[in-house]
């Protein structure tokens, strides 16, 4: 099949040429709708914010423009170890895209450059790290970057529930670039996470038109929501199984170590039921061995920590069931919505007792410890070694954010983190304790009014 170009259709509208490509390149016939609204207004020029759900095909709202778009698109995401797996997926498709990071050797990183100045690559990938010098590189090889497509853009914000600090230098590589029109995308965002992405970003600013936001509604008509209180873990055990047996077809259980998603597929498993453990300890041949099975059928349940979800894309998981209270209702949402991508009837299960909730408390005061505690092992070696492995760590971690060896230290970030830390905690509380409707709960988080709900424990 010929390649289209752009100059092949003269008068053609920008959708309909948006569209040949998509069906030139992913077979699709039409865009979502989500899709064609993101699209039109990127190819109008406008910066633009896309909070669309997991699934909904993100990608090609920057992939598609920039096979129209003069000039480079670069891409920012934070997970180098995606970026290789994303541009393997886009050059399969025949887009002309690669990535530079650290996984790759100098002359690597300059064939890729290379490949950039004479326009053979046109889609680039790039880590917020390693977004800086790349500025400087672009700018040496005279290519300015027309469009900035920042994937996962809520770890920009300090308020959401996946901050990378790195992000914080977007803007800064921005004005660095020249500027480029940019492309904020994210698989979920309150409405304050939203209005900081594009506060952060510099969202419209210089541009001739308004900032184009697009916010996709969240619910998920299939899902059913259920909380199934439990008295011990010997019962939460009992529970689980009796639910696994009685819910046909695939499904996942969610559990917060891998020492118990192993005892919970050796039990189910004991049970009669084909299940595996998967979890980041497992030899990477384990692991992709372990998705495949999951993928063909050949088990039913996989056991999982939060390291099982990158590249899941089966259609019809008929479960995920939560072992306890997941920690955020972001992280919950993703995981949970694992479930029913065909549209099919499908359950989200939380085991839940009224402990649970303690162990996230516990893990905030890991991870920010009293500002006394943190300032004192800053001054004293001895201080910090009496402290606990895991908060000498966040000890250290906040000693390189705030840097105290150069003055006053700026806790207001950090207090407004944990504070944003708690609220989320405070609101999966509510969720698994709540006496409305948990799919109401959940979507109002997301800053979302349901017209009705289609099925929770509760209504
Ligand atoms: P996200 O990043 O939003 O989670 P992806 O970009 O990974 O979503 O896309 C999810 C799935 O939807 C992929 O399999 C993709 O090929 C598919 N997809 C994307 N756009 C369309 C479309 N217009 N029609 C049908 N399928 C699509
Ligand atoms: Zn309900």
């Amino acid at each position: 099949m010929p390649e289209v170009c752009s100059t092949d259709l003269p008068g053609a509208r920008p959708l309909d040429l948006a569209r040949a490509h998509l069906k030139h390149h992913f077979g699709y016939p039409e865009f979502r709708p989500a899709q064609k609204k993101v699209i039109t207004a990127v190819l109008a020029g406008r910066d633009a914010l896309a909070v669309l759900p997991t699934g909904a095909g993100k990608s090609v709202c920057f992939q598609i423009p920039a096979l129209m778009l003069p000039g480079l698109t670069v891409v920012v995401s934070p997970l180098i170890a995606l970026m290789q797996d994303q541009v393997v997926s886009a050059r399969s498709k025949g887009l002309p895209a690669a990535f530079i990071n650290s996984t790759l050797s100098a002359p690597q990183q300059a064939q890729v450059l290379e490949q950039v100045r004479t326009g053979a690559v046109r889609l680039l990938y790039v880590a917020p790290e390693r977004l800086p010098r790349l500025g400087r590189e672009l700018a040496d090889l005279d290519v300015r970057p027309g469009l900035l497509a920042i994937d996962e853009a809520h770890c920009i914000s300090e308020w959401g529930h996946d901050f990378r600090p790195m992000y914080r230098t977007l803007r800064r590589s921005r004005a660095q670039l020249g500027w480029p029109q940019a492309l904020a995308l994210t698989g979920s965002a309150t409405p304050e996470v939203r209005d900081d992405i594009a506060l952060v970003l510099g969202l419209g600013r210089s541009r001739p038109k308004p900032v184009f936001r697009y916010v996709d509604s969240f619910d998920r008509p299939n899902l059913r929501f259920e909380v199934v209180p439990i008295g011990d873990s010997r019962a939460r055990l009992e529970q689980l199984t009796r639910l696994v047996r009685s819910i046909e077809g695939p499904g996942i259980v969610y559990a917060p170590t891998r020492n118990l998603t192993e005892a919970i597929a050796r039990v189910l498993h004991n049970d009669g039921t084909r299940a595996v453990p998967y979890h980041a300890g497992l030899t990477k041949e384990r692991r992709s061995a372990t998705l495949d099975r999951f993928l063909a059928n050949d088990v039913r349940v996989v056991a999982a920590t939060c390291a099982f979800g990158m590249g899941i894309d089966k259609p019809d998981v008929r479960f995920v069931i939560h072992w306890t209270l997941p920690a955020t209702p972001e992280a919950y949402y993703q995981e949970a919505g694992r479930a029913g991508r065909d549209g099919q009837p499908s359950r989200c299960i939380i085991l839940f007792h009224p402990t649970d909730p303690m162990l996230h408390r516990r893990m905030l005061e890991t991870t920010f410890p009293e500002e006394a505690t943190v300032e004192l092992a800053w001054r004293n070696p001895a201080a910090l070694r009496r402290l606990p492995p895991s908060v000498q760590l966040s000890v250290e971690r906040l000693r390189a954010e705030l840097r105290p060896d150069r003055g006053k230290v700026r806790w207001d970030r950090v207090q407004a983190r944990r504070a944003g830390a708690l609220r989320r905690i405070q609101a999966v509380v509510r969720y698994a304790t709540t006496r409305r409707c948990r799919r109401r709960v959940m979507l109002e988080w997301f800053g979302e009014q349901p017209v009705r709900c289609s099925g929770c424990d509760l209504c």
